[in-house]
């Protein structure tokens, strides 16, 4: 089997060589636990120490503002649930999205079981809401808004500091998931005025399993986890010293390469685009054209299931072809062949949100992967739609919302 073509970087990204090794020494020749006072010890906490100013020139925080956790899932949860227990006495009320990450829905799902109201606001067909909307979600009795910045599946990126500004002016805690943005376009706390965020290292170039919650000095919350006194009593556990020393290597090639890379992903992205629009008949852009990641295409394909074009790039039978990895939504969910609740809540009927495939970039794509996974694209989309019971070219261009202009749906019935 020839290199495969990596299209699945929401899902997570190849760790950079220089992360690799930068993180090596760590495992089998400084392996010192950094809660020892020892030498070997002393040097794991300087490097911890180190990532952790790193990660605070990345995102423009305070380094003590900055706790290192097992990844973004943790640093949602740690968000969520500390700021509802430690506010409890306060009100018992949440406002957050219907199009978010399962890291962020489940923790409030997890809540809303235990005595919690959350208002799950309905985002626009682009995957959006406003601040205004969150305004008037808000009562006297909540205490947390939470959200993503960049939507993994969709890459619609939510007007964060004007949602910021209103929740500073009412005094509502407001927590971030900037799992798919940080590292990707610019993120600096001080400007999208939040007081918790979250992010992951394996989303820019660092490994799996590290991350943190940055969390604005003052605010309360009480701790996910109990045990020792690291990270200033708040996260307890042996650091993961490989992995931080990682995730503050990542930060700094992030802030040295982001402009750049971002710069040639847009071009990507958009090759990517326009090319399936021009390519295939019958297809649906998923997300917003404006405010979208740099990374992200997501497109609902008439007639067939995503995870038939899926599985079709990824094994291909020809001789000397390259497997394409895509993804048909969130990771999590891909298990199950649930239409994706982000799709749902965006309007796409039902069938196309069955037919839907992601493609993410990394900054190691080339232009001629992108022209072979058109090529490669159009062809399986094509094959399996000649043998699709239920796709006819051009029937329901109204459902799609692709050509709204000077489509007359009650003509076309
Ligand atoms: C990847 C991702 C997560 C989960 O991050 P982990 O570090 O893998 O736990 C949460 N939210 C979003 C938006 C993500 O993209």
């Amino acid at each position: 089997m020839k290199d495969p073509i990596f299209l699945d970087n929401a899902a997570t990204t190849r760790t950079d060589p220089e992360v690799v090794e930068e993180m090596k020494p760590w495992f089998d020749e400084r392996y010192g636990s950094p809660a020892t006072l020892y030498a070997m010890g002393a040097e794991a906490k300087q490097a911890i120490e180190e990532a952790r100013q790193r990660l605070a020139d990345l995102i423009g925080a305070d380094v003590k503002e900055i706790y290192f956790t097992s990844g973004a899932t943790e640093a949602n949860n740690w968000a969520i649930k500390g700021t509802a227990e430690a506010l409890a006495s306060k009100g018992k009320h949440i406002i957050t999205t219907n199009a978010e990450h399962h890291a962020l829905l489940m923790p409030c799902r997890h809540l809303e079981k235990n005595g919690w109201e959350v208002t799950y606001l309905p985002v626009d067909g682009e995957g959006l809401v406003t601040p205004e909307a969150v305004a008037d979600a808000i009562r006297d009795d909540t205490v947390l808004v939470t959200m993503a910045h960049g939507n993994h599946e969709i890459g619609t990126i939510q007007p964060i500091a004007a949602i910021g500004a209103v929740t500073r002016e009412r005094g509502v805690t407001f927590h971030v998931n900037a799992a798919q943005t940080v590292g990707h376009v610019p993120v600096d706390v001080a400007e999208l005025e939040c007081d918790l965020l979250s992010l992951s290292a394996h989303k820019f170039y660092g490994p799996k399993g590290v991350g943190a919650l940055w969390m604005r000095r003052g605010v309360r919350t009480t701790p996910l986890l109990h045990g020792g006194g690291q990270e200033r009593k708040r996260r307890p556990g042996t650091h993961n010293v490989p992995g931080i020393v990682g995730l503050g290597k990542a930060a700094q090639l992030a802030r040295n390469r982001m402009q750049s890379e971002a710069k040639k992903l847009v071009e990507l992205r958009d090759y990517l685009i326009e090319g399936i629009e021009k390519g295939l008949d019958d297809v649906r852009l998923n997300g917003s054209r404006s405010e979208r990641l740099p990374n992200n295409v997501n497109f609902s394909i008439e007639g067939i299931e995503g995870e038939s074009i899926m599985l079709s790039l990824s094994y291909p039978t020809a001789e000397g072809s390259r497997p394409v990895y895509v993804s048909t939504g969130s990771a999590c969910v891909s298990g199950t062949l649930e239409p994706s609740h982000i799709l749902l809540a965006l309007g796409v009927p039902v069938e196309m949100a069955h037919g839907s495939v992601r493609l993410t970039l990394s900054h190691e794509n080339t232009r001629e992967e992108c022209d072979y996974v058109l090529e490669t694209l159009f062809e399986v989309v094509e094959r399996l739609r000649s043998m699709s019971p239920v796709y006819k070219r051009g029937a329901s261009k109204c459902a799609t919302g692709n050509d709204n202009d000077g489509c007359d749906c009650e003509a076309a019935g």
